[in-house]
């Protein structure tokens, strides 16, 4: 059993010729409208993935985009029993899409500030063998989730979008799930509070020793990572993923080769796979594998949840 406890918003996507600056109007391409949300958008890549009994606890607007997002949760097989309405309206991101793929999103989070771990949420929760959150609704709730979970559960956090953690959050998780971006950041915060002083980051440019290639600097960051969270797992887009854990060596994984229509989606198909692989007993590498397989199939389609493949698809695609 998996529980997804985040956000769910509604994407209103339009393509432009650039950017708008301020002041400025500019007419852009047709609206398209899609679900999206990252805790959403997990929710459903772990019920699509097969196997695990997948609940979303988050909270929607009294409005339409409350019923699109439903809607999608619904139709991916997710349960959503346990989503809160509110008088605060659906989370609403609005993005638009340069020419060359460049997104510049603004984010009303509405419904999402309004997140509630009530008793029917903290027991679901309680029978739960992975729990995932991010970072996208306040962080007392994703405490108030972690400590809901029983004893020998996973408690993963995938930290987007980057923010500082206190130093009291780490303690709580089993698993880190982070972009390179998110896992600099955080390294960053982990040698400062380990008192390494400047610099902060530990593959900066300005330092001579930090590695130039992009899993090498996740290998160096994950080993930062690992003094706070007994795993991390670090996405590095088409360059696949690292696996690090305390006490093994680190392993790395190839995503497999794909045409990139539209990378939305992919880190977090990525995590909710891995949950629902880990809750059917898979290990940790073997779940990223099979992860990183759907999140390669992910960015050959267009939208958020609207590009979740089916478990068999994965299959199909992992083993042709
Ligand atoms: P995020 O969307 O959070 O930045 P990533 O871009 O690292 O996350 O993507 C997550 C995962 O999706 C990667 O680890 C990889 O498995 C897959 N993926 C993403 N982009 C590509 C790509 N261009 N080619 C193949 N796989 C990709």
């Amino acid at each position: 059993r998996v529980v997804v406890v985040g956000s769910a918003n509604v994407d209103l996507v339009v393509d432009v010729p650039r950017h708008p600056g301020g002041g400025e109007t500019i007419l852009g391409g047709d609206l398209r409208r899609s679900p999206g949300g990252k805790g959403a958008n997990q929710a459903v890549a772990a019920a699509r993935a097969g196997g695990a009994d997948t609940t979303f606890v988050g909270a929607l607007g009294r409005d339409e985009s409350g019923e699109l997002l439903l809607a999608s949760l619904d139709g991916a097989g997710v349960r959503t029993d346990l989503v809160g309405r509110t008088a605060a309206p659906t989370g609403t991101a609005l993005i638009t899409v340069s020419p060359d793929g460049e997104n510049a999103i603004v984010v009303a989070p509405g419904a999402n500030a309004h997140v509630r771990i009530g008793p029917e949420q903290a027991e679901r929760i309680g029978a739960a063998d992975v729990v995932l959150t991010q970072l996208e609704i306040p962080l007392d709730v994703v405490l108030a989730a972690g400590a809901a979970r029983r004893p020998g559960a996973v408690l993963a956090l995938n930290a987007a979008p980057s923010r500082d953690l206190p130093d009291a959050m780490w303690a709580a998780f089993d698993l880190l799930i982070v972009n390179e971006h998110e896992a600099r950041d955080l390294a960053g915060e982990a040698a400062d509070a380990a008192g390494a002083g400047a610099p902060v980051d530990p593959t900066s440019p300005a330092d001579p020793a930090a590695p130039t290639d992009p899993v090498d600097a996740a290998e160096h960051l994950a080993a930062t990572l690992l003094a706070r969270v007994p795993a991390v797992v670090v996405t590095l887009g088409g360059a696949g993923c690292l696996v690090a854990q305390r006490g093994s060596a680190p392993v790395r994984l190839a995503a497999p080769r794909v045409d990139a229509v539209d990378t939305t989606g992919a880190g977090d198909t990525f995590c909710g796979v891995l949950a629902a692989a880990l809750a059917g007993g898979s290990t940790l590498v073997d779940a990223a594998r099979t992860a990183s397989f759907a999140g390669a199939l992910a960015v050959t389609r267009p939208g958020a949840q609207d590009a979740v493949p089916t478990a068999d698809e994965v299959a199909t695609f992992a083993h042709p």
